[in-house]
């Protein structure tokens, strides 16, 4: 069933016409978003949402993100807008933010895989917007990788992954944000923050005042407890090499890498950290600049395949602002796998 000679399509008027055509018909097309690239589907068609799990291999109990063009193209999605949801909307939409509502009759179960919730984003990359706007429709849109490979910040990443799957992948350039929305559950009486993202904690509480962290977003989820965000529970984000979090100084990084150099292991570290490591390594954005390893983090976990490493030592970053979201993924690539160099 996946036999398609994917087509690359260009982010201009024949292009987004094309990618709206095809989303009309059912089929899937991948879409440039300012967080990473989307599988997109109609949403309210359900034959067309079963094949993004299909094309993803995604678990068939992790729920979709519903991505829409128009704050009018809410209300119809949820059965009420509470008034956190409308001050955020109004302050971050379009924008790195899903918020997560009871939903209406009109949202298929295949895309809330089964849950009374579902999870709406407005995103702000103008060729999402207008092939959401010209499907007339809203659009179901996971990240666009292969389940459990770090999420697509390229059109090229895209291929790599989906190459066959899909009939089109649409290219906008590099995802300006690079790691996945911040997902916030909004239907309880304390807003909850189940995944950091291009939104930080810090300009949710400006808006709300009150947010609770959940435990899945720094933590590992203990055996047998119910997720409240499906999508935490998996191992994920990671290429074929190993991770392992390393939490330190240059220096004391540069010499515990050093002293595990040897065959296939590698370093992942900050710009400029990287002269006196005895290994092969790719760099992510400057220590102190978390927005930059926002931006490059999937790229580099990408170019670790590249060099054939079978363990790779990361730089752990702090996990202030944006840095919690690239801290939340790496902790995933890593499957919870973090070394404390003592100083
Ligand atoms: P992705 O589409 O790859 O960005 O993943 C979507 C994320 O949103 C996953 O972590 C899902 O578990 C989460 N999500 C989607 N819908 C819901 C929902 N109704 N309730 C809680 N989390 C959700
Ligand atoms: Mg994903």
């Amino acid at each position: 069933m996946f036999d398609y000679d994917t087509r690359l399509l260009k982010g201009d008027r024949n292009g987004i016409n094309e990618a709206a055509s095809l989303l009309s018909k059912g089929e899937l097309v991948a879409i440039p978003t300012e967080t990473v690239y989307g599988l997109a589907a109609n949403a309210l068609n359900p034959g067309a949402v079963r094949r993004i799990f299909e094309a993803k291999g995604r678990p068939q109990d992790n729920p979709l993100i519903v991505h829409i063009s128009d704050i009018k193209d809410l209300k119809p999605l949820v059965t009420e807008i509470p008034d956190n949801a409308r001050m955020l909307a109004q302050k971050y939409w379009p924008g790195p933010l899903t918020m997560i509502f009871h939903r209406s009759g009109l949202v298929p179960d295949e895309v809330s895989a089964g849950l009374s919730t579902v999870a709406i984003r407005m995103p702000s990359h103008p060729v999402a917007l207008a092939i959401i706007s010209k499907a007339g429709v809203p659009l179901a849109a996971p990240s666009a990788n292969r389940s459990g490979s770090p999420s697509p910040t390229t059109a090229g990443h895209v291929l790599k992954d989906m190459a066959g799957r899909i009939p089109a992948i649409v290219d906008g350039g590099e995802s300006p944000v690079g790691v996945e929305s911040t997902v916030l559950d909004l239907t309880g009486d304390v807003p909850r923050l189940l995944r950091p993202g291009g939104i930080t904690p810090e300009q949710i509480r400006a808006v709300t005042g009150e947010l609770v962290i959940d435990s899945a977003v720094t933590g590992r989820m203990e055996e047998g407890t119910v997720p409240h965000s499906p999508g935490m529970k998996y191992r994920h984000y990671s290429p074929k090499a190993k991770v392992i979090l390393v939490k330190g100084s240059r220096e004391a990084f540069t010499a515990f890498v050093n002293s595990k150099k040897g065959e296939g292991v590698a370093a992942m570290c900050f710009d400029g950290e990287g002269q006196d490591l005895q290994v092969p390594f790719v760099t992510y954005g400057g220590r102190n600049d978390p927005a930059e390893q926002a931006h490059r983090v999937f790229d580099a976990l990408r170019r670790i395949d590249e060099i054939d490493a079978r363990v790779v030592y990361c730089a752990c970053p702090e996990p202030d602002g944006i840095g919690l979201a690239v801290y939340n993924r790496l902790l995933r690539s890593a499957g919870f796998e973090v070394v404390e160099l003592d100083e």
